[in-house]
Parts: structure tokens; sequence; C-alpha cells
């Protein structure tokens, strides 16, 4: 039986914190500290009071029979005012009380997936949601808790048991004589990985809702990097100034465009210069460009493409790469192509100064960053190697089966399946083979 624990759930400072209380012993601490009824989800309005009887704060409360309540045991909620000396003396009352102690991080949700309240995905996505820093990817999170990641998996893992199932009774039937026919099997293992990567790849691309892009913006010295970086923020914290080379190093912001968490790098001119500081500026930039998502390359309107320009053009890496034509408000001589490209990458214009293109600048970015929302299903690095390894199995395992390595084959299936079950930490794939196989005999075999 588990050990009642407590925690302070809320930050202090509000108007009213919360301590939540979750464990066997629950209702008995509630009676000792509470003077309000206690009901199954019922708030009530009390007084807490401390060893001598005397009146700490007054609060509501509520009371969660198991296995009703978000850990699946007998839980409570107190709301008092959000003072911090308060909350501290009312945890000092509960913990003197003997009957529970402080949870550790994390516990009340390890505690909802101990008793079934949840799989691990969801939990890690209950955590997810508390540390998303932006929008789209609290909705991922969101998703993910709902349990459509389980969903689609558990439903994958069903299709590999079913093959798995079809194999074995192949490798224990004597007169060969098997449903298992080749085909069949390697269609089906086939489709199944190809689903498993495409699916890894979308959480590939999707990591950055939780951890955000990295946003490198390179471009020769005074093409208008500090001030795009500064318009794209709406802060001054780089510094703008006229004197060509003067970002010396990277500056690094992080921001929400359209909902996408991103981390802009303003790294200084990319140029051959003899300037030892500005060298290793340069070299850094390079790196930059190399570790990020998404580079935005800037090339002056108001002025010819020069040698310099070429250059950079040169280093980069055209696929992740988005040009970003800048100072729209001067007379312009450079413009993208019909295609609206530029050096055969897609560009935008934009003016940091007037604001022009900006809004569009911000929309291109998130959609080079995040897939279609659909595919944005996997968002946590584990679940996307579990879908890598899974994936790769069941695609060796296909040719081991057509080369007529059955034993071989099934072991990767078992190894795929074990994969998927770490995401949701449900299944047992050896007992689910197993069933699988009795669920196809007859009745009376
Ligand atoms: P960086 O060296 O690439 O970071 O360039 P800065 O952002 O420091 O800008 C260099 C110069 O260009 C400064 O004098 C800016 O005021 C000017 N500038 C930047 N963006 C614009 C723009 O959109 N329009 C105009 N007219 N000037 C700009």
């Amino acid at each position: 039986m588990s050990q009642t624990v407590f925690a302070l759930a809320s930050p202090i400072g509000g108007a009213i914190a919360i301590m939540r209380i979750s464990g066997p012993d629950s209702r008995a601490l509630l009676e000792r500290i509470f003077t309000g009824s206690i009901e199954h989800r019922r708030v009530s309005y009390g007084r807490i009071i401390d060893e001598a009887g005397e009146t700490v704060d007054t609060c509501t409360a509520v009371f969660y029979k198991a296995p009703g309540s978000y850990t699946g045991e007998d839980s409570a909620e107190v709301f008092i005012h959000g003072s911090y000396a308060v909350a501290l003396r009312l945890a000092e009352i509960v913990e003197k009380t003997g009957l529970a102690s402080p949870a550790q991080p994390g516990e009340f949700t390890k505690r909802a997936y101990l008793n079934g309240k949840m799989d691990l995905a969801q939990a890690e996505a209950v955590m997810d949601i508390i540390a998303s820093s932006a929008e789209r990817s609290r909705r991922a999170a969101a998703n993910q808790m709902e349990g459509r990641l389980s969903a689609v998996i558990g439903a994958m893992y069903k299709r590999l048991s079913s093959v798995s199932a079809l194999i074995a009774a192949a490798m224990d039937d004597e007169t060969g004589e098997t449903e298992a026919d080749e085909g069949t099997v390697c269609g089906e293992l086939d489709s199944i990985s190809s689903e498993l990567l495409s699916l890894a790849d979308g959480g590939m691309r999707a990591r950055v809702l939780r951890e955000g892009a990295r946003i490198a913006i390179i471009g020769s010295p005074n093409v208008g990097k500090s001030s795009l970086l500064n318009a794209l923020i709406m802060r001054e914290r780089a510094i703008v100034t006229p004197i060509p080379g003067t970002t010396r190093d990277t500056v690094e912001e992080a921001a929400s465009i359209e909902g996408v968490p991103v981390i802009f790098i303003d790294t200084a001119g990319i140029r051959e210069t003899a300037d030892e500081v500005e060298k290793i500026g340069v070299e850094r930039s390079l790196r930059e460009m190399e570790s990020a998502e998404l580079v935005l390359w800037l090339v002056e309107g108001s002025r010819k493409m020069e040698a310099e320009d070429e250059e950079i053009r040169r280093g980069l890496d055209v696929q992740k790469t988005l040009v970003v034509i800048t100072k729209n408000d001067l007379e312009q001589v450079v413009f993208p192509d019909e295609e609206g490209k530029l050096c055969g990458v897609p560009a935008m214009t934009v003016s940091s100064l007037t604001g022009e293109g900006l809004n569009e600048l911000r929309t291109g970015i998130a959609r080079r960053l995040v897939p279609a929302e659909e595919e944005a299903l996997v968002t946590n690095s584990r679940h996307v190697a579990a879908l890598q390894r899974a994936g790769g199995a069941v695609e060796t395992a296909s040719s081991l089966y057509g080369e007529g390595l059955t034993d071989a084959a099934f072991f990767e299936l078992r190894t795929a399946m074990e994969a998927l079950s770490e995401i949701t930490g449900r299944e047992d794939p050896a007992e689910d083979v197993v069933n699988e196989i009795f669920s196809r005999f007859c009745i009376g075999k």
C-alpha cells in the first residue's frame, strides 16, 4: 500500500495556493486539519486548524474517493490563501500529523500511471503540458494526453501481434499448409514499417514544438540582421548599429512565432576577414548554421548582390534556407524571380523599419518548421527513438521472412513490439502474442 503524500500544487504568490494530498490516509488527514464536511467531489468551506486547534486560515477543500481521482487513490485538494506564511504553516501541520510525507516531483502523475489512470505516453504528455512554452506545443501535448498517440500505437501493435501469430503458427505447422503466405506477410510488414518510420519522421520535425527550433540569421554585415531580429521579437535586445561587422558574437533570443517556440541566433556577418575577433564570430556563424533547423539568409534589397553574398550562398544548405530580402522601404534592386525564389531558394521581402512583410515572414517560418497538425502526434524524443527502433526491426523482419528465415523474423517482430510497448508502458509482448495465437485456435482444441 502506498504512503500518503502531499505537495503544494501551485506557485505561491497568487490569490490562492493549492495543496494536493493523495494516498490512503487522505481522509484521515483532512479530518485532522480541516473543519468542513468531507464528501466525495464536494467542495466545502471550513478552517485549517493546527495541533492546538488554532485557526490557521479559512479555506475550501475537496475530497476525492478512490478511484474517482486524478491519481486513482483517495485524494484531497485544499485551497488556501496564497501567502507564503499560510502555505508553509499548512505544510508543517500536515507533516506533523505523521499521516503524510512530501511528494516527489511528478509523483501524483506517476501514481495515476501506476493505478491505470493513464498510460506512460499520457503521463509524459502531462509533464509536457506543464513545460510547454508555446501554444502549438501545448496542443500537441494535449492531443497526446487524450490518448491519440496511444490509440495509433495500439493499432500498430495489434497488427504486429497478428503477423507474429501467423508466423508462429507457420513455424509450428509441419504440414506446411499455413495461411502465412510470403506475399501477404511481407506486404503487411512493409506497410507497418513505413507507417512507423513516417510517424517517427513527423515526430523528429515536431520535436521543435517542444524544444524550440534553432533559426540562424545570416548575411553579410549591415544587411539588417539585428534589425530583423528586433522587429520579429519586438524588443531591443540585439544592438543595431550602422557600422559593418559590429555583431561580433552571436545573440540568442527565445521567441514564439505563430505559436511555434523558436530560438533565433543572430550570427556575426559571415565574411573573410583579417580581424581575429571577427574571424571567431564567422566560424561560429558557420557552425550555428549547421546546427540550425532553419536558416534565414538575409540579402539587402537596396544594393546589388556582391561577391560576399555569393560566398555565403555557396556555404548554404539550400534545403533548410529561406531568403529574406531586406530594406523593402528603400529603392529595390534585388527581386525574387517569378517562382518567388532567389538563387533557387524561396524568398520573401520585408522591411524591418516599416514592418512590411513581417507577418508573411512569420507565417513562412512557422510553415517551414512545423509539419501539419496531423503529423505532430509524436513530440517526445523517447517516443521518436522507440518508433525508429520498431520501424527498423519490422523492416528487417520483412526481409528475413522473405529469405525464409522465419525464426529470425519472429524475433525481430518481438523486438519491434517491445519498442512500441515502451511508449505506452502497457502491453506485454510475450503474453500478447501467446493470447493472439490461442485466440486463433478452434474451441475444443
Ligand atoms: P546587421 O549588421 O546585419 O545586424 O545590420 P543592422 O540590423 O545593424 O542594420 C544595419 C543598418 O541598416 C542600420 O543602420 C539599420 O538602421 C539599417 N536597416 C536595417 N533594416 C532596415 C530596413 O528595413 N530599412 C531601412 N531603411 N534600413 C534598415
